[in-house]
């Protein structure tokens, strides 16, 4: 589910910037935690999972799968 809080607003995907993960928003499992996240302050909007992935995020691996941690 997009999110309109915090620093998200109804990017596809949500990077977070403490674990340098990056979740897709449209897939997203509850463990993935992304409301925590955006409480926490730690959310970075995506509108490319490429771009996140050159700026460092690796895919959560619940919601995207294929980590490279
Ligand atoms: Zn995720």
């Amino acid at each position: 589910m997009r999110r309109n809080n915090g620093n998200m607003k109804d990017e596809r995907y949500c990077g977070n910037t403490h674990k340098m993960e990056v979740n897709d928003l449209d897939n997203e499992k509850t463990s993935c935690q992304i409301d925590e996240i955006i409480n926490a302050g730690h959310d970075k909007p995506f509108h490319s999972l490429l771009i996140a992935q050159i700026q460092g995020y690796d895919k959560c691996n619940w919601c995207i799968g294929d980590s490279k941690r």
